[in-house]
């Protein structure tokens, strides 16, 4: 083997190296599942075969390689480039991505990644992601936006109706610590309800349970997770 075949070949392998280094420092997203070929970060469609390379299934924008969101409708994109590499008839026999749950955990990070590009309207996504999170009963999480709502909005016109619903979901996540024996978080919670919204009748009987329950003391010691479901974030 000569000196300059095996510098070649030396040469050939840091090539393959860094183009491997610099595909999967992108997750493998640029090169094209249907040719093969390594495309650009900002290409929308492969510049071999013109097949789309980061299509939004719910609004049908074609985005460029290295946004994570769609940039029309804000919809998170990773999960979609997966979804979208598989067949259309699967994809809804299987009803891949359809549950509501799946749907509203979309909508929960299209508003979030919003409120970061775009905060002068907090408060229109912030009232929306409290609703996301009313309507798949993530108690905890729903408080917790409603608590941010009323703090950071004192002004706004939703305050009525955020307090009413701040009252509801700290109602639940109140009972639901009293289930699990978590007596004096209970108590914290039906509170801070009845703060809300004086009126919660059902609060009222369900602290008076809890300060009963509170006195002989909490029933499981150690603190554990809230037995609800853990969003990735
Ligand atoms: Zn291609
Ligand atoms: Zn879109």
């Amino acid at each position: 083997m000569t000196t300059r075949s095996t510098i070649r070949i030396v040469v050939c392998l840091a090539l393959f190296v860094c183009a491997l280094t610099a595909a999967e420092a992108f997750n493998w997203r640029n090169v094209c599942k249907k040719c093969d070929y390594i495309n650009q970060p900002s290409a929308t469609h492969c510049e071999s075969c013109q097949t789309p390379m980061n299509h939004c299934l719910k609004c049908g924008t074609d985005n460029r390689i290295d946004a994570d969101y769609c940039v029309k409708c804000a919809a998170p994109l990773a999960e979609m480039r997966i979804l979208g590499s598989i067949e259309p008839e699967v994809r809804e026999q299987l009803k891949l991505g359809e549950s509501p749950r799946a749907r509203a955990d979309l909508d929960i990070r299209s508003l979030r990644h919003l409120i970061a590009i775009d905060p002068e309207n907090t408060e229109k996504y912030q009232f929306e992601l409290g609703l996301k999170y009313q309507a798949i009963n993530f108690f905890s999480r729903e408080s917790e936006t409603w608590r941010a709502f009323v703090k950071d909005f004192p002004a706004s016109q939703h305050i009525p109706l955020v307090k009413q619903y701040a009252s509801e979901s700290l109602r639940k996540w109140g009972y639901l610590m009293y289930e699990q024996g978590r007596y004096s978080k209970a108590v914290e919670l039906l509170n801070e309800s009845l703060q809300m919204n004086p009126d919660n009748k059902t609060a009222r009987t369900w602290l008076g349970q809890a300060t009963k329950a509170a006195r002989r003391g909490d029933r499981i010691v150690e603190p554990v997770e809230a037995a609800e479901p853990v969003y990735g974030y």
